[in-house]
């Protein structure tokens, strides 16, 4: 069985071989760049070299890059614990062509890695490709021997890569693995590309990056065609490991277990597992987002990391966890991504106690909150009511600390709606109000003395390169 150490690993070296730089993770909180809530993929750091703004002193590159996806154009946040392929927190492998090689060398480099240094079977490979992109077609036949029929033609939605509204995007070329005729799901279109369940799980998207986009919506050539790809470390793991589920492989089966441990209950694969996935999934955006600096807040970057830590301890409460717990995992999460990302050990004990004193403020109310809101919908039920007033979701909100999504989740567990249009309203008027005058959103003396000592050593990688790179 290879490990995923060892996978990411044989990725870089693989690429090195090819004559690729090996470029260290950027952080999570993309780099002068207000259009990105969070680096989302491989090619963010790489945005500037690809529009031609800046030049690096190669023109191949490969990385290992921290992901989250939970907020902004990409927003897997719902799919968390429900797919067995989706995460907020993600490792993308990536090789990059900033004006080098394109389509041929792109997918003849990722057949022989998947094929021959990994050796997955040929035959339960697939392509797709996007809608009128016929070199893509002649290409992935001539390169890779694959036969017409397992080479998919989709369209814009699914092949047509873009890291945001504007920026770097062009036609993309995925590949996808089927796990098995026995994976297959009761949709009567269980077909690669049509069907969204996990038996067609997509492993890796080729971007061949061509255009830049701008508010408008206008598409201009980049000064180079190039290329960006970018595969899920999870998903590779789990065909390697021979598992069905991300959940299920080294990198976050562990985490599982010692919540397993922690709780004295047994996790299972299916619809009762589902806690344990939010919380072990969680726990690693908490972890790597905490160590690249957000603070849980209530704007923008630091609500989705509150929004993240309170939807797991909310889980934990499932669990029966009923005191902060999510602060004891995160040296589980070092352990296992420590050697990969030294800055969450140097940052372990400052992560810790972040989490902490946010679980504390939010358990203060979280009980009390969850029992108002069963309480309510109890009173609903009575009267046959399956929408919960947003006057309830923003009381939730406003004196329980409750996000909107949290609210959520715990209503669609019960069958309810939410009358989101009256908490939008609610919510607007206090906008309004704030801004009249502004209140302390946070004790920030009792913070402050947990970050006096300490200060998040930030990683700032390849930034640093890149000056150096552009004196040159
Ligand atoms: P999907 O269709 O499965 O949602 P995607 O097309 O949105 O994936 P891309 O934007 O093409 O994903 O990202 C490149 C690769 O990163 C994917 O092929 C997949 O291996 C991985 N990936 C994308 N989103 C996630 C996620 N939320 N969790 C884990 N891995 C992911
Ligand atoms: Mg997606
Ligand atoms: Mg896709
Ligand atoms: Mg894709």
């Amino acid at each position: 069985m290879m490990t995923s150490s060892e996978i990411r690993e044989k990725f870089l070296s693989f690429f090195e071989s090819k004559g690729h730089v090996r470029v260290p993770s950027s952080s999570l909180v993309p780099y002068n760049d207000p259009t990105l809530l969070f680096t989302n993929a491989g090619m963010n750091q790489f945005k500037d070299v690809f529009l031609g703004l800046k030049k690096l002193p190669f023109t191949r590159a490969t990385t290992a890059q921290k992901c989250v996806r939970a907020g902004g154009k990409h927003n897997d946040l719902d799919s968390v614990g429900r797919t067995a392929r989706h995460h907020t927190f993600f490792e993308m492998l990536g090789n990059f062509s900033f004006g080098d090689y394109f389509k041929r060398d792109a997918i003849a480099y990722a057949w022989e890695f998947l094929t021959e240094v990994l050796q997955l079977p040929k035959e339960r490979l697939w392509v797709s490709i996007y809608e009128n992109d016929d070199e893509a077609f002649y290409l992935w036949q001539e390169v890779a021997n694959i036969p017409p029929e397992k080479i998919i033609r989709l369209g814009e939605k699914d092949n047509f890569w873009a890291m945001g509204d504007t920026g770097p995007c062009g036609p993309c070329s995925e590949i996808y693995i089927d796990r098995g005729e026995e994976h297959r799901c009761n949709s009567p279109e269980c077909k690669i590309g049509v069907c969204d369940c996990d038996r067609w799980r997509e492993l890796w998207n080729l971007v061949f990056m061509q255009y830049n986009r701008d508010e408008h919506g206008n598409l201009t050539p980049l000064p180079r065609p190039s290329i960006d790809t970018g595969m899920g470390l999870e998903r590779i793991a789990t065909v390697m490991q021979n598992v069905y589920s991300n959940y299920d492989t080294d990198l976050l089966r562990p985490i599982i277990a010692f919540v397993e441990n922690m709780t004295g209950k047994k996790y299972y694969g299916d619809e009762r597992g589902f806690p344990f996935r939010v919380i072990a999934d969680h726990i690693r955006a908490i972890t790597f987002l905490i160590s690249d600096g957000v603070l849980p807040g209530n704007e923008g970057r630091s609500y989705v990391l509150r929004r993240i830590l309170r939807r797991a301890a909310r889980f934990g409460k499932e669990l029966d966890l009923n005191r902060p717990f999510l602060y004891k995992i995160v040296p589980v999460v070092v352990s296992l991504m420590g050697d990969a990302y030294p800055e969450i050990k140097k940052n372990q004990d400052y992560i810790q106690r972040v989490t902490k004193f946010e679980e504390e403020r939010f358990h203060e109310t979280l009980n009390d909150g969850l029992k108002l809101l069963f309480e309510g919908m109890a009173e609903l039920e009575e009267k046959n009511q399956k929408v919960i007033p947003g006057e309830m979701a923003f009381m939730l909100y406003d004196t329980y600390g409750f996000p909107l999504d949290l609210t959520e989740d715990v209503a669609r567990e019960k069958g309810f709606n939410i009358d989101r249009e009256a908490f939008e309203e609610l919510m607007e008027r206090q906008r309004k109000k704030a801004k009249a005058a502004r209140k302390e959103e946070y004790p920030v003396n009792e913070l402050y003395e947990i970050l006096a000592p300490m200060e998040p050593t930030i990683f700032v990688g390849y930034d640093c390169l890149s000056t150096e790179a552009q004196v040159e």
